[in-house]
């Protein structure tokens, strides 16, 4: 069983879902000619699309377009269920930094069909993620900058205080349709600057004050 890790409070928690938001930074969305939506879209990864630093992201041969986004990630600490946006940061029990690999021809490809999503989001290695920190550890989560590079050079440099949707209202939007429970996590969007990596390519993504990642790509 997959697990995430709070090393500072020595917590450990089984992996149960990840819930992510898309498009939910306005420049991104508009690199990708999506509209900026009304409410969260989510979508899911499976728990075994989870790797940790080090290990290597395969893109799938169904693929010829695989992309890099960095986000922040949140673990929830304790079961949650509608919780309101005033009360949601109880809930949080810790901060990462998490790729979001994305098959962007696959994902593409079945948007305009409107089929879902899920092979190009969610296949195996699809999610590297980093050790939590514990939320008290980070002072304000939208004032942390975000940052992925490709074999050394810049590609996204964003923070979190362009988030269209802000920690409190996700978790409480999220918690309304899925009861939230210890060991979810939720991917919280990506900034502008997702591109391609090849096999050959190393990703470094970092969060000031969360952690960092180095993964190569095969
Ligand atoms: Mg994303």
């Amino acid at each position: 069983m997959k697990t995430v890790r709070i090393p500072a409070t020595n917590q450990e928690f089984p992996i149960g879902k990840i819930v992510c938001l898309a498009r939910n930074y306005a420049e991104h969305a508009r690199e990708l000619g999506n509209e900026t939506p009304p409410a969260p879209v989510l979508f899911m990864k499976p728990a075994s699309s989870v790797i940790g630093d080090g290990d290597t992201v395969r893109i799938p041969d169904y693929s010829e377009e695989c992309h890099y986004e960095v986000e922040l990630a949140l673990l929830i600490g304790k079961k949650c269920q509608a919780v309101s946006a005033g009360h949601a940061l109880d809930f949080v029990a810790g901060y990462a930094v998490a790729i979001d690999m994305t098959l962007r021809d696959v994902q593409n490809r079945l948007k305009a069909k409107g089929l879902p999503w899920e092979i190009a989001k969610g296949f195996d290695t699809a999610c590297p993620l980093s050790d939590f920190v514990p939320a008290t550890a980070v002072g304000d989560p939208h004032t942390l900058n975000l940052k992925l590079s490709v074999n050394g050079e810049i590609r996204q440099n964003g923070c979190s205080s362009d988030m269209i949707n802000r920690i409190p209202e996700i978790v409480s939007h999220i918690s309304a349709i899925f009861t939230l429970e210890p060991g979810d996590v939720i991917l919280t969007g990506t900034p502008a600057g997702v591109g391609q990596v090849r096999a050959g390519d190393t990703m470094t993504a970092e969060i000031d004050s969360v952690g960092c990642l180095t993964i190569p790509v095969a």
